[in-house]
Parts: structure tokens; sequence; C-alpha cells
């Protein structure tokens, strides 16, 4: 049986009927699923990126390296 990543209880993904019983699974409530994808955001958020001068509005393309 799946756990919930974030707190780790038991998920049941399907109902006695078949459908779906979870709609926010893996997670097992949709506020496990936001703790979940506020830590992918922080990690995201946290790489090292070069500042960008956006100031002037254009599009401006910078290599990636
Ligand atoms: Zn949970």
């Amino acid at each position: 049986m799946p756990q919930c990543p974030v707190c780790n209880v038991q998920v049941f993904l399907k109902s006695d009927s078949g459908n779906p019983s979870m709609p926010t699974a893996p997670f097992c409530s949709e506020r496990c699923k936001i703790i979940d994808l506020g830590r992918w955001l922080d990690e995201r958020y946290n790489v090292p990126h070069i500042a960008r001068n956006d100031d002037d509005g254009d599009e401006e393309i910078y290599p990636d390296c």
C-alpha cells in the first residue's frame, strides 16, 4: 500500500468501485500535496542562478553556461 511522502500515512488509491478515491494521490490530502509542492519549489529557488537585468524590458537571451 503506498504511503503519503509527507506524513507516511497509508494512501488508498482506489475505492471499492475502482474509481480513484484520492484526487490528491500519492498524497493523503490536499494539505500534504501543497507541503510537498512547497518543498519542491524551495529546492528549485535555492539553486543559484545568474541575476538577469530585466529593467529594459527587452527579451535578451543569455547563454546557459
Ligand atoms: Zn500526508
